[in-house]
């Protein structure tokens, strides 16, 4: 059963009760779920987790959903952890591993986020939901409210990969698509929510979604056996990934499940679209606007993330880093790593693997650690952005072909 105390605002410290309807503290500020960890400890062992369901509900203890009836699974987490040796030599790194969430539901670790947030209103008797997204989150929105049997009301740029306007479409979700970034679209679920009544499940805008995303710090931990690895690169758009396991690392500690140093959280991002790298480098406590943002990596099309004082808070206190690389980089590595290792990665998580030298030869790591590279998503959600590597012939072309044409 969960542990759940109460809610709590990231900036003022303001207390919210549990078991209500919350979005943003008044302050602005991104509200985080308390848990009496002291009565996980005592009632609840890590060597039991293995005997709940391979599910994040695993992990229901450090959850906020109470009723067993709510916590709805289309079968998101416990996706492979998977040794890369190949990889690891080709880059220098002799202990290299890929988390795969790309085999989530809906082919994105935006499952486990969503799966938590659908739940949490299922319990709490809301009906209509509604975000703002740069695709996989309205994808995984879309599923896990068709299997709640509730409205999903859905806000993505016009120019979202195919696979989710379609997915989306599939599920049964009210989509809208918006000549515009993100942040036209989040304004446009706000004020929906203000005249529809619909419950804003943007990042960060409901204190939920970040607790379904920190199970990937609490199975990192479980795969390796309840030690972490040295370092964690992952692809940070509105960051929730990363803060999330952060927060799974503190719990971890509390619960004495973890001991030791925590891994150095390295932030990649893509020279398109780089507000936490700018920031980091500065040395400044937040992100500035990013203008003009494009990048293939949809995911990490993200100008202002709210969560920005809680991201750089987490890279600068593990030792970690944030670092940009290109999009033809992270194209080119991650069809290494799909020709390497057999895991065909969303240009997201191929941006960490073009990352790793890099951060290598900085000496921001070294070469013989422990090293995670967090794949957010499935290669095979973005086809737009591997067709430019593989164009096909048109049906026909062959007739063009001089020397080629095969007699009729
Ligand atoms: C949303 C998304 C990201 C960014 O996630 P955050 O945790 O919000 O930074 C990265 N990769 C993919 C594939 C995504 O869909
Ligand atoms: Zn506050």
């Amino acid at each position: 059963m969960t542990t759940l105390t109460h809610l709590e605002c990231t900036r003022c410290a303001r207390r919210f009760e549990a078991g209500q309807v919350w979005n943003l503290c008044e302050c602005g500020g991104p509200l985080a779920a308390r848990y009496d960890l002291e009565r996980a400890r005592q009632s609840w062992s890590r060597d039991w987790v293995n005997n709940g369901p391979s599910n994040i509900w695993r992990y229901a203890p450090v959850l906020p959903v109470s009723k067993p009836a709510a916590m709805i699974s289309l079968g998101e987490g416990m996706t492979p952890l998977v040794r890369t040796p190949r990889l690891g030599e080709r880059l220098g790194a002799s202990d290299l591993w890929v988390k795969d969430d790309g085999v989530n539901p809906t082919g994105s670790f935006k499952a486990r986020g969503l799966a938590c947030a659908v739940a949490m209103a299922l319990e709490l008797g809301i009906r209509k939901l509604a975000i703002p997204s740069a695709g996989n989150a309205a994808g995984a929105l879309a599923a896990y409210a068709a299997a709640a049997g509730i409205e999903a009301h859905i806000f993505m740029p016009r120019d979202v990969p195919q696979s989710n306007f379609i997915e989306c479409m599939a599920f049964g979700a009210r989509v809208t698509l918006v000549d515009g970034l993100i942040g036209d679209c989040a304004r446009m679920v706000a004020q929906g929510a203000e005249k529809e009544g619909w419950f804003d499940v943007g990042t960060l805008k409901e204190p939920y979604r970040i607790e379904g995303k920190k199970t990937m710090g609490y199975e990192l931990a479980e795969q390796f056996r309840w030690a972490l690895p040295g370092a964690i690169l992952y692809p940070t758009g509105g960051g929730v990934g990363l803060i999330g396991m952060w927060k799974a690392f503190a719990e971890l500690e509390a619960l004495g499940w973890v001991v030791g140093k925590r891994p150095k959280m390295i932030a990649v991002q893509m020279e398109g679209c780089q507000p936490v790298v700018r920031a980091f480098q500065q040395g400044r406590p937040q992100c500035e606007f990013w203008h003009g943002a494009w990048t293939v990596a949809s995911g990490l099309r993200v100008p202002q993330p709210l969560g920005d004082v809680l991201i750089l808070d987490a890279i600068r206190a593990s030792g970690g880093t944030a670092i940009a690389v290109s999009d033809q980089e992270a194209l080119d590595a991650g069809l290494e790593l799909a020709a390497l290792e057999g895991v065909f990665a969303a240009p997201e998580g191929a941006a960490c693997v073009a990352a790793l030298p890099k951060l290598i030869a900085r000496g921001a790591l070294d070469p013989s650690e422990r090293i995670v590279i967090y794949n957010t998503g499935a290669g095979l959600k973005y086809l737009e952005a591997w067709s430019t590597r593989f164009p096909r012939q048109a049906p026909g072309d062959q007739d063009k072909l001089g020397g080629l044409i095969t007699p009729r």
